[in-house]
């Protein structure tokens, strides 16, 4: 790999998308990473998106590649509103989509990149290691799951995180506590419950925010009333899903929206799973946790003040630090300049480190929430390609003038 080539590091959504582009742009690049591991290997069987169908599919640079043309090429049912989409289904339309645009994936584990001259040299676990110009890093969330403070000391196999399972199917029989009061707690509870188990949720909140759902169909007049975009639908959801938009904005309210825009509530398809089937510990807030026989004491304030469990489950989403990103070395780190953890990007995704470029929900603090969301592949990742092939094509025009000057010097 040369010095004009770009490395993508993640086969996520924003990944595979960017890869897409690149292909149709006719950037020569590699793109390492499990394809949809998050989703395949983070998320339990049955799990159901919370965007809508039409908010689900990846951008693609050309024709129809969304969920309704893989649906409608496969013979299958498909609702454009109030799906809700099952992962299963997502998955089989994100395998189509790799197999028509994104057939070169390689699934290999990035350990570190450092800054070389004229570039990155990109170590991997299983594989000789390689240089690029330029490096994307859309590696998605799961190094920054929040587990809380009071379930640290715990041994691990009495604690874990949402995003740690995929087979819910080992706790049937089972107490779980799970924290927290957003989508992954609520689902992950509903999941457990269905699988044989015995989940009671703790939050801190008093009541579960449920999603209202969006109106079956909108007449003409109703798209003006209620514009409709991939990530949400209202007039301020103009603003969260466009990055020129959302960066005018002061810099506090950018950090305040990035991280709560869409935030923590239950999709409306969920309500029926949990209210009155799954305790639901609302007004409650963790103290401490301690093992307890076989399994965990919880310690509250609330109006129980312990609770037994044998696990204990952080349904407590994720908050970006770069510094947790563990392939980024501190040298490199430092020269990132970083707002609250996230880092200062352009409206293409580059870091203050030139050909570094971050794509996906870290750069949510410079391009909006959308970017926290599939929805975000159709706000970002164009521009992203594009400016990766300039700098890729300036790469090249230097490359080409220095061995011109060698050889008129030579001659
Ligand atoms: C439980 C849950 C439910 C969600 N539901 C929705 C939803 O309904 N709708 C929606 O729009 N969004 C949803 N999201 C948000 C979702 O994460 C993003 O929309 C989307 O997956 C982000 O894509 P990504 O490409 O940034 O990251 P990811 O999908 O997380 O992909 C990351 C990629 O990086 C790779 N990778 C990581 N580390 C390395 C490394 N060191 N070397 C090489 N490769 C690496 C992984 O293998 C993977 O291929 C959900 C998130 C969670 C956790």
């Amino acid at each position: 790999m040369s010095a004009d080539t770009v490395l993508v590091i993640g086969a996520g959504p924003f990944g595979l998308s960017t890869s897409a582009h690149l292909h149709a742009l006719g950037v020569a690049h590699r793109i390492v990473g499990r394809p949809m591991d998050t989703w395949r290997a983070h998320m339990a069987p049955g799990t159901k998106l919370r965007s809508e169908p039409y908010g689900s599919d990846l951008a693609a640079p050309r024709g129809r590649y969304d969920v309704k043309a893989y649906s409608s090429l496969h013979g299958l049912d498909y609702v454009d509103r109030l799906g809700p989409l099952s992962i299963e289904r997502f998955l089989d339309y994100t395998d189509w989509y790799i197999s028509e645009l994104v057939p070169d994936v390689e699934d290999l584990t990035v350990t570190d990149v450092a800054a070389v001259d004229g570039g990155f040299r990109v170590s991997f676990a299983d594989a000789p290691s390689t240089t690029a110009g330029q490096v994307v890093v859309a590696t998605g969330v799961l190094p920054y799951a929040v587990t809380p403070g009071e379930l640290t000391g715990l041994p691990s196999d009495l604690v874990s995180h949402t995003s740690e399972h995929h087979d819910l199917t080992r706790f049937a029989g089972r107490r779980i506590a799970v924290i927290g009061s957003g989508q992954s707690a609520l689902e992950t509870a509903a999941l457990l419950h269905e699988a044989g188990g015995h989940p009671q949720v703790v939050m801190r909140k008093p009541a579960i925010n449920w999603l209202r759902p969006n109106p079956e169909r909108i007449s003409r007049l109703g798209h003006i009333k209620r514009p409709v975009n991939k990530l949400c639908e209202g007039w301020h959801c103009a603003v969260w899903n466009s990055p020129p938009a959302f960066r005018r904005l002061p810099e506090e309210m950018r950090i305040l929206k990035a991280r709560t825009t869409l935030g923590p509530a239950g999709g409306w398809w969920l309500k029926h799973r949990v209210d009155g089937v799954v305790e639901v510990l609302t007004n409650h807030r963790l103290r401490g946790a301690e093992p307890h026989g076989t399994g965990v004491r919880l310690l509250l304030d609330g109006a129980r003040t312990e609770l037994d469990v044998d696990h204990v489950m952080a349904g407590t989403g994720f908050r970006i630090d770069i510094a947790r990103l563990p392939f980024l070395p501190e040298a490199l780190r430092a020269r990132i300049a970083t707002l609250q953890g996230y880092p200062v990007v352009s409206r293409a995704g580059q870091s203050s480190v030139p050909g570094l470029y971050f794509a996906g929900a870290p750069a949510a603090v410079s391009l909006g929430p959308s970017v926290r969301f599939i929805a975000g592949t159709h706000t970002s990742v164009r521009q992203l390609s594009r400016s990766l092939r300039r700098r890729a094509r300036a790469a090249r025009s230097a490359t080409a003038a220095h061995s011109a000057e060698d050889s008129l010097q030579s001659a």
